[in-house]
């Protein structure tokens, strides 16, 4: 091992390669991610909706996707981000709170809508917040943006964490992998769906994490999709978007919690999709289904994303529970990651206050 401090990160979803990305920028440590798929988005960051949308209830994430946006929009092209805007639909009331001073928006009226988009005609809701500057982002251009524009960041796919040691000084960890042992001063666990079967490794506690399933369709209508902004009928709580030339990206906001974390497709769930075709998107009723598959939404007992230091094992950092916006958020949430990580390796003042740290759950 090299006398230069590491930092292992465990995943390689938007979690760790964010937080990588930052590191690797601010500070001079050895940065290694171990992914344990053979390929980069194998699980929620490569297979998501790619939605960056900032009218969030949740004040918490509302300002980690703004400030994330700002951040991803230089980076347009080579994130594949594509300024769609959105059209988020319900009653007028519900989407004034929807809105932040520093975000431009408007309402619009149901007629105007069903005028220019044409998957709405004959689609029931009040009004709709239309935010111009949503947008959609291609996750697996992020995910590779992260990895490859960090300053030498070892990433080391196919390296599945089986076990790990705790030991007595400098290094801290020994990190066994299939493809061989790691040695890491600090360790951050950035394993998403299965934060906790890591935290279990290191013998600390899990935290109050949840992996809620959801499912994506593909849907090919008989006329070809047209460039729109992604819609979300908040009331209903079922999204869309073009996903190509040819089909539109479908999902009814479904969200199960499971612990069996296999990404399956559950069929019991085609009722429910054919349900809100039927009643709430006729224009999709006759369109035949190209694709469908599942991931999961991993979320924390209070709805806010997990950043800071393990209370029990000292070394240990988490970046977990980002829920449904990891994508949108990740670029603030590893900013903020990498930050702390960095104020303790120069021994300047303590995360114990920060609102996202582990430490919150007692
Ligand atoms: C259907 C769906 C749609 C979504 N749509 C959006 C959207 O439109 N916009 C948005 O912003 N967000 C969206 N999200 C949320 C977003 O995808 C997640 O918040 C984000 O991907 C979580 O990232 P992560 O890094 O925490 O988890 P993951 O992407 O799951 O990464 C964790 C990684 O850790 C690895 N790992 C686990 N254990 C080990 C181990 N022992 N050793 C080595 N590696 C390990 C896993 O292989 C995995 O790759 C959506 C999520 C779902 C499920």
């Amino acid at each position: 091992m090299s006398a230069q401090p590491t930092t292992v990160i465990v995943g390689a979803g938007f979690a760790g390669l964010a937080t990588a990305y930052h590191l690797s920028l601010t500070t001079d440590r050895r940065v290694i991610v171990l992914e344990g798929s053979p390929r980069l988005g194998a699980h929620a960051s490569g297979r998501n909706a790619g939605l960056l949308m900032q009218g969030l209830a949740s004040s918490t994430w509302r300002q980690l996707v703004i400030a994330s946006r700002r951040a991803l929009v230089p980076h347009a092209t080579a994130i594949g981000l594509q300024p769609t805007g959105s059209w988020l639909l319900g009653p007028a009331e519900f989407l004034e709170t929807l809105r932040d001073p520093a975000v431009p928006s408007r309402l619009r009226s149901a007629e105007s809508c069903r005028e220019d988009h044409p998957l709405l005609r004959g689609t029931r809701f009040e009004a709709a917040l239309e935010t111009p500057s949503d947008a959609v982002v291609d996750p697996l251009r992020l995910l590779d943006f992260y990895a490859q524009k960090g300053r030498a960041i070892d990433l080391r796919l196919d390296s599945r964490v089986h076990s790990i040691e705790v030991l007595a000084g400098s290094p801290r960890f020994r990190l066994t992998t299939a493809r061989g042992d790691v040695l890491a001063d600090n360790l951050v666990n950035a394993a998403g769906a299965w934060a906790n079967d890591l935290a279990q490794l290191v013998g600390s506690s899990p935290l109050p994490l949840t992996a809620f399933k959801r499912h994506l369709f593909h849907f090919r209508a008989s006329k070809p999709t047209l460039p729109t902004p992604f819609v979300w009928d908040q009331q209903r709580n079922f999204y869309f978007r073009p996903a190509n030339e040819e089909d539109w990206l479908f999902c009814i906001g479904d969200e199960r919690p499971q612990e069996d974390l296999r990404e399956t497709v559950d069929d019991s769930l085609r009722a429910d999709v054919e349900c809100v075709r039927r009643l709430d998107l006729p224009q999709l009723e006759d369109a035949v289904e190209t694709a469908a598959w599942s991931c999961f939404r991993t979320k924390s007992s209070d709805g806010d994303p997990i950043v800071g230091w393990d209370p029990e094992t000292a070394g240990m950092f988490w970046v977990a529970g980002l829920g449904g916006s990891g994508m949108s958020a990740s670029w603030e949430i590893g900013r903020q990651a990498a930050e702390l990580l960095r104020r303790r390796a120069e021994g300047t003042p303590s995360d114990a206050v920060s609102s996202l740290a582990p430490m919150r759950f007692g």
